[in-house]
C-alpha cells in the first residue's frame, strides 16, 4: 500500500531565478531571506517542505487578464519571471486548499497586488492572488476568501479584480491613497500615518483579524510586504520584531488554511529577520 504523504505544517515555495531574474528593486532581497531560513534550519525543520515553484499556465492568465495586458507584460522583460512568481502563489495556495500543508509561503520575483485586469505597475505585473482564487475556485471548490493585504501601498490592482466579488473579502493597510472605484461589499480600507509604527500597526492587525473572523473564509491570503519597515522603502516605520508578532496574531486566529505571499521590500537585511520571523511562527 502507497504511504499516505503526511500533511504538511507549512510549504515554501522558491525558485532561484527570483533572485537571478527579479524586478531589479526587490530581487536583492531574495536569496539572502532564503539563505536565512536555512540557516535557522527551518528548510529541514519537520513538517517543512520547500517546493521549486513552476510558472503558472497561460491559460488561467487570460482568465483573469486581458490580451493588451499580457503583451504588455510580454514586453516588460519580466514576463517569464511573473509567470514564475504568480505559479508560485498558485501553487502555494493549492497546497493549503487541498489540505496537504496547513500554511505556505510563497516567494516571488515580481510582486502582484498592483496588477490590475489591465494595468501594470509598482513592480507589479501579473496578479497572482486573483489567479489562484480562480485556480482554487476552479479545481478544489474553494469558494469564499479573504484577503489581508499588509504591505503598505494600497493593493488597487487587487481591488479592480476582486473588489466587488461577493465571495472576498479584501482588507488593505496603506498610507492615504484612496481609490474611489470598486468598493464592493466586504472591503476594509484601513489607513495609518506615514510614519506609524509597530502599535499602530499591531492595532489595525487586530481589527482586520476580527474582520476576517467574522467573514469566515475558507482560505486566507496574507499580501506580506516588509516594505513598511523603518528601513525599506515603503510608509510605515515598523521596527524589527513587529513581523514576528503579526505572524503569531495570524496564526492565533488562523493556525491552518493561510497562504502568505511575499509582495514589496527591497532591503536584504530587513528581508532577513521579517521573512525568517514569520516563517519561523508558520514552522512551529
Ligand atoms: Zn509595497
Amino acid at each position: 500500500m502507497e504511504k499516505q504523504e503526511e500533511r504538511a505544517k507549512l510549504v515554501i515555495v522558491y525558485h532561484p531565478d527570483f533572485a537571478s531574474h527579479g524586478y531589479p528593486a526587490l530581487r536583492d532581497r531574495v536569496a539572502p531571506a532564503f539563505e536565512e531560513l536555512r540557516a535557522r534550519g527551518l528548510l529541514d525543520r519537520e513538517g517543512v517542505r520547500v517546493l521549486l515553484a513552476k510558472a503558472v499556465d497561460e491559460r488561467l492568465v487570460a482568465e483573469v487578464h486581458t490580451e493588451d495586458h499580457m503583451k504588455g507584460v510580454q514586453n516588460s522583460g519580466y514576463y517569464e519571471v511573473a509567470l514564475l512568481s504568480a505559479g508560485a502563489v498558485v501553487m502555494g495556495a493549492e497546497e493549503v486548499a487541498l489540505g496537504k500543508a496547513e500554511a505556505a509561503f510563497c516567494f516571488v520575483g515580481a510582486a502582484g497586488h498592483h496588477a490590475s485586469r489591465e494595468g501594470f505597475w509598482g513592480f507589479c505585473y501579473l496578479n497572482d492572488v486573483a489567479l489562484a482564487l480562480v485556480h482554487l475556485r476552479a479545481t478544489a471548490a474553494v469558494g469564499r476568501v479573504a484577503i489581508v493585504d499588509v504591505d503598505p501601498h494600497f493593493g488597487d490592482g487587487t481591488r479592480d479584480i476582486l473588489g466587488e466579488d461577493p465571495e472576498v473579502l479584501h482588507v488593505n493597510f496603506h498610507s492615504g491613497y484612496t481609490m474611489k472605484e470598486a468598493h464592493g461589499p466586504h472591503n476594509l480600507d484601513l489607513a495609518l500615518p506615514y510614519d506609524a509604527g509597530d502599535t499602530k500597526f499591531l492595532k489595525a492587525v487586530e481589527q482586520a483579524l476580527i474582520t476576517v473572523e467574522e467573514f469566515s473564509p475558507e482560505i486566507l491570503f496574507v499580501i506580506f510586504g516588509h516594505d513598511s519597515h523603518r528601513d525599506d522603502y515603503g510608509a510605515f516605520r515598523l521596527g524589527d520584531g513587529v513581523y514576528g508578532e503579526f505572524a503569531r496574531r495570524v496564526k492565533k486566529r488562523f493556525p491552518s488554511r493561510v497562504c502568505y505571499v511575499l509582495s514589496g521590500g527591497a532591503r536584504p537585511h530587513v528581508a532577513r529577520r521579517a521573512i525568517g520571523d514569520v516563517v519561523e511562527v508558520l514552522a512551529e
